[in-house]
């Protein structure tokens, strides 16, 4: 029996429109492009429908709201498909991907993230090739977790980063093996692929509006200017720091803001801004002081993850203290829990 797969369009590149204004997703125009692929029609292809967002979004404006919008569509109609793929804009695919992972828990059916650099309308489109594998990916049923799969290369959705903003292998995974390489076969990487497996039944958390911020140390901060922004107001903070997770000692003015914020409820996730290797807390003088004031360590975690996993952890309304505990833990695949890491 052939597979049937929901095309969930969101909005992005793949089924925008050239306008004057620059590209923009027009209502109806995928459902036209798709319908000039005949390949889509084959019969050794799966059945699949398309489900229309509305409104369609250019990925930059998606939040919260949308997130959980894609989650719901996908969790009322679980027992009607095989498998599910999310055709999205590049820009925030991979935070859309982190989210998904986590408002669906006990997933066990593909969710595959794709979209493209190139309009499908026009002659050079990459959205073609990613569209129909992606397609066939979610058919095959052997990676049951949230995926992105992009120029040729099949990622764990929530340790996807967008790596160029023109290249057409836009996305990597560096702190997690690829889960499949497309070739000229599909070839799965079985020991990547952990989750899945029918632990249970799908539940749908949809995700509050929680307060976040995300900030990037850059040499010469000066904390002191900051102080305003890094508050209780904010529920999580996400530090982007240099390497294995240090931070300018410069003015001394960080480290007293961020235990005023932890001790008024606030969780410090601190990240790095290399997009491989992990945040080691205590590794450096210049990371040291950072778990004393009440930060944790974001660990191999990508920005996208570790802003998706507070919303989630918020949003599930838990105390503070079991928050930063699970900050650290590996709920979904989406960090390399502390004793994994080898330095
Ligand atoms: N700005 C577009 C979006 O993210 C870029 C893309 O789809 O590639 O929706």
């Amino acid at each position: 029996m052939r597979k049937r797969i929901l095309l969930i369009y969101t909005g992005g590149t793949i089924g925008m429109k050239k306008t004057d204004k620059g590209f923009t997703p027009a209502p109806g125009f995928l459902k036209e492009a798709l319908s000039e692929i005949s390949d889509l029609a084959r019969q050794d292809f799966p059945e699949w429908e398309l489900y229309e967002v509305s409104p369609l979004l250019d990925s930059s404006n998606i939040s919260a709201d949308e997130w959980n919008g894609i989650a719901r569509v996908i969790y009322e109609s679980y027992a009607d498909y095989d498998g599910f793929v999310v055709l999205h804009g590049t820009d925030t695919m991979a935070y859309t991907a982190s989210a998904l992972s986590f408002i669906l828990s006990g997933l066990d059916k593909p969710v595959v993230l794709t979209g493209s650099q190139i309009p499908l309308s026009m002659l050079r489109s990459d959205g073609r090739e990613n569209l129909i594998t992606s397609i066939m990916i979610a058919a095959e049923g052997v990676v049951r977790e949230v995926s992105l799969c992009f120029g040729g290369r099949l990622l764990r959705g929530n340790r996807a980063t967008k790596m160029t903003a023109d290249g057409l292998a836009a996305f990597d995974s560096p702190n997690y093996p690829h889960l499949a390489e497309v070739g000229i076969n599909i070839r799965y990487n079985q020991t990547a692929i952990t989750s899945g497996g029918g632990k249970g039944k799908l539940e749908y958390r949809p995700f509050s509006k929680v307060p976040i911020g995300v900030l990037k140390i850059f040499p010469g901060m000066q904390f002191g200017l900051f102080a305003e922004i890094m508050t209780e107001k904010l529920s999580g903070i996400v530090l982007e720091t240099f390497g294995a997770g240090n931070i300018p000692m410069g003015d001394g003015e960080l480290l007293p803001i961020i235990k005023r914020a932890y001790l008024a409820g606030s969780v410090i996730t601190v990240c790095s801004q290399c997009p491989g290797g992990s945040v080691t807390l205590g590794a450096y003088e210049t990371s040291s002081q950072l778990k004393a004031v009440g930060a944790v360590s974001g660990l191999d975690m990508t920005t996208e993850a570790a802003v998706a996993k507070l919303y989630y952890l918020f949003s599930l309304g838990l105390p503070t203290g079991k928050i930063k505990e699970y900050m650290e833990k590996n709920l979904r695949g989406e960090l390399t829990p502390a004793t994994d890491i080898t330095h």
